[in-house]
């Protein structure tokens, strides 16, 4: 794939990858934790910030079947980790606007997964993958894999 990480990301993803010898760093064009495969994944717009989040992720052993509710405490504990821990030992200061940006993106995220694609009202979770709409009886799974596509498209609507 065809996906550079550049510039400060770059030195710092060195840095971890030499600190944190279990975990695989790999350019990709989204990115997230996967516990399943114990690798970081970045897109080439990851910045160092969100570097260290998704390492709070990893060293936390956080992993993806958890209820919405879990998910969103999930994302502030790794926030706060990256926060506390993680930042300082970089020399790194991570801004509050970056962390309220990104829970923001994600509670819009949850929030767009939990809607019903036939009625638009708001369903209710079933297990980790599935929703139940309580006004039409539909039924659909979520698709974990749009994350970034809403994080560019909720980022362009302000603009
Ligand atoms: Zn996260
Ligand atoms: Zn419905």
């Amino acid at each position: 794939m065809a996906v550079t990480i550049m510039g400060k990301t770059s030195s710092l993803v060195k840095k971890l990858a030499r600190d944190y010898p279990d975990i695989n760093f790999q350019a990709s064009n989204d990115t997230y934790w996967s516990s399943k495969e114990q690798s970081i994944y970045m897109d080439d717009q990851c910045d160092t910030y969100i570097l260290l989040h998704e390492l709070a992720h990893a060293s936390l052993q956080h992993a993806d079947h958890s209820s919405d509710a879990a998910l969103l405490r999930m994302e502030q504990e790794a926030w706060q980790h990256a926060i506390e821990e993680l930042a300082p030992r970089y020399g790194l200061t991570i801004p509050e606007d970056v962390v309220d940006d990104h829970l923001e993106s994600y509670r819009e995220w949850l929030h767009a997964r939990s809607k019903c694609p036939h009625c638009s009202q708001t369903g209710v979770q079933t297990d980790q993958k599935k929703y139940r709409c309580i006004a039409c009886s539909n039924e659909w799974h979520t698709n974990t894999a749009k994350r970034t596509e809403l994080r560019r498209y909720a980022t362009k609507k302000h603009l």
